[in-house]
């Protein structure tokens, strides 16, 4: 357990046992709020240390899969309700190693919970279809199989809702999982790992190594991975599918996002720019979904910019431990230096810098990674900073003339992630719901708010076709078997016998 303000000191998570990393190098976890303070210290993983882990989870295999699924669901529910329990304290865990307000780290707790009662449920559900045979006395039915030992690999943002959104279904289909969390929190995703033993996973059927891209590629190549479940970036995307690809292994990407949101002239305008407010700084903008465009109709452009404006000026930025406070940190030096780097080609491409474009250091401000909320004005879609993923607390205002302007601009990125409309005319309403091209559409809310017990995830270059939590959700951690039982007592030839009785 990690005690609120004591840095941990843990090794690796291999067959229920702690080792160090084979090299024994280590490294820090830090607050992104006070970079003096440590959260903890981890392995730095590499590829010996994978193949433990891998060797780990294939010993655990027999044993999980043969365990009944209402059992696998009963151990997830459990986890869950330790986590409910354990909510405040995973909250402030998360808020002290990712940043984010209280609030929201509290939001991204409730996540996993959903998740895992949402999947125990499965435990008793998780069904195969029996399909009629084109021949007579013969059975056709389908049943789910795991996949074997599954590699996640998953970023900093969501700390314990994006693994528990990979780890959950993947139990619950049987699989075991080798676990590679992100470099930043590599405290939140210990609490999420030690909470599933808590709650009676067997050892070995989650394992987890720390450490950066080295230990994540590893986790790709090993010949033990049968299939790789990854959130990140889109680049990194790219690398990972293209081993899967030379492997002949199954990959399911969830990358980036360049989301908009459609301000309508008929738009309740107080309810947009609160919307977008909220779609474009919750998280410090560091959301795959963030609104990082906001795409707006002439007639209320003037209004909607003031307004918004205004309402960013009012944000307070600081430690979101800090009740009080809007806007936590940003993750780390580099993220900031890249957020800064694209006011700066803003800037230079032309748009109006409206408000912020600054490195927050006042007073305490200085001990952590904190960027002024920015608003450009006067963007033009084909600009960077309307076409690239920032991952920061800036968002681009684009003028539009019409409703087909506004739905070509909204579509006229790589990506397809999360995309809103803000109207009150129905038929516009279903008109853009229809043409909008993204995995994800909002009508009068923001791009961010998803809910588990739909599918998540993106079209274009967002990903590679597969979604994540929603009904369907088992088909991607599991295999169909298709099984055919024949009591005639001879040969039938499908497709060529006719129907002899
Ligand atoms: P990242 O791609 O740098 O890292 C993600 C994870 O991959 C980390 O654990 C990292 O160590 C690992 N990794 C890095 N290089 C690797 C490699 N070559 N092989 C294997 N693993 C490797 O991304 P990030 O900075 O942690 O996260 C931010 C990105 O994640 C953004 O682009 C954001 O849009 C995206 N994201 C997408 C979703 C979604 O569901 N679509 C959700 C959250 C975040």
């Amino acid at each position: 357990m990690i005690g609120q303000r004591q840095p941990v000191q843990t090794g690796n998570l291999i067959g229920g046992e702690r080792h160090e990393a084979a090299s024994g190098r280590t490294f820090e976890s830090r607050n992104p709020a006070h970079r003096s303070e440590v959260i903890g210290e981890f392995p730095q993983s590499s590829a010996a240390d994978v193949d433990a882990a891998v060797a780990a989870a294939q010993r655990a295999l027999a044993g999980w899969r043969a365990t009944p699924w209402p059992r696998r669901g009963e151990i997830v529910l459990a986890a869950a309700q330790i986590m409910e329990r354990s909510k405040e304290e995973l909250a402030a865990l998360m808020t002290r190693e990712m940043g984010k307000v209280l609030t929201e780290a509290r939001g991204d707790v409730q996540e996993a919970i959903d998740m895992g009662k949402f999947i125990a449920g499965e435990g008793r559900r998780a069904f195969g279809e029996t399909v009629p045979s084109e021949l007579r006395n013969k059975w056709a039915m389908t049943m789910r199989q795991p996949l074997g030992v599954v590699g996640c690999i998953t970023p900093w943002n969501f700390p314990i809702a994006i693994p528990s959104w990979k780890i959950f279904p993947a139990v619950m289909a049987g699989n075991t999982v080798v676990f590679k969390p992100a470099e930043d929190t590599p405290a939140c995703a210990l609490r999420f790992v030690e909470i599933l033993e808590e709650a009676g996973l067997p050892s070995g059927v989650v394992n987890v190594v720390f450490g950066d891209h080295e230990a994540g590629d590893a986790v790709v190549r090993h010949r033990g991975t049968v299939a790789i479940f990854f959130t990140g970036g889109a680049e990194t995307g790219r690398l990972i599918a293209a081993t899967c690809g030379q492997m002949l292994k199954k990959v399911s990407l969830e990358l980036g996002g360049k989301n908009g949101i459609v301000v309508l002239d008929d738009a309740d305008l107080e309810l947009a720019v609160e919307g977008a407010l909220w779609g474009a700084f919750g998280t410090a903008g560091q959301r795959c979904t963030a609104s990082s465009r906001l795409i707006v109709s002439a007639g209320v452009l003037a209004q909607f910019t003031e307004d918004l404006v205004a309402r960013t000026s009012a944000l307070r930025i600081g430690d979101g431990l800090d009740d009080a406070v809007d806007v936590g940190p940003v993750i780390n030096e580099m993220q900031l230096a890249r957020i800064h780097g694209y006011t700066e080609i803003g800037a230079q491409e032309g748009a109006d810098l409206l408000i912020g474009g600054e490195v927050a250091r006042a007073g305490d401000l200085a001990d952590g990674f904190f960027y002024t909320p920015t608003v450009f004005g006067g963007v033009a879609p084909t600009m960077r900073i309307a076409q690239e993923e920032i991952f920061g607390p800036t968002t681009a205002i684009i003028p539009v003339g019409s409703v087909d302007e506004a739905i070509a601009a909204a579509n006229s990125t790589q990506f397809g992630l999360s995309l809103s409309i803000y109207t009150n005319d129905l038929r516009v309403a279903f008109r853009a719901i229809n043409d909008l091209e993204s995995g994800i559409v909002y009508v009068n809310a923001p791009t961010i708010g998803a809910e588990i017990q739909l599918p998540f995830g993106g079209t274009k270059n967002t990903g590679n076709g597969h979604r994540e939590a929603g009904g369907r959700v088992l088909d991607e951690f599991s295999e169909p078997k298709s099984i055919y039982i024949d009591y005639s007592g001879r040969l039938q030839r499908a497709q060529i016998d006719t129907d002899a009785t």
